[in-house]
């Protein structure tokens, strides 16, 4: 791990945290919130329990997997044309 020399400085508050769970999600302390997108929805799905924020969190999960896979079937194309050009 090189994360000795790592931080994540709050946007709105100015806070530092060295924290790898603070770093990694995107969370300061001083202001109870993610700036992570997925981890503020998550957040924001446990703490109020109201189906539209899960759906909502969801949603981005199904985003990341469909934006995943496609950059998975291009990188098959390309491997596939460099393939097929070496024939
Ligand atoms: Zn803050």
């Amino acid at each position: 791990m090189t994360t000795a020399n790592q931080s994540f400085v709050c946007p709105a508050c100015r806070r530092e945290s060295f924290n790898p769970h603070d770093i990694a999600q995107r969370y300061c302390a001083a202001c109870h919130r993610f700036f992570d997108e997925r981890s503020n929805a998550l957040f924001n799905a446990m703490s109020t329990p109201d189906l539209e924020m899960y759906r909502a969190a969801l949603r981005l999960d199904l985003e990341t997997a469909t934006q995943t896979v496609l950059f998975c079937n291009q990188r098959l194309g390309t491997i596939e044309r460099v393939l097929r050009s070496r024939q």
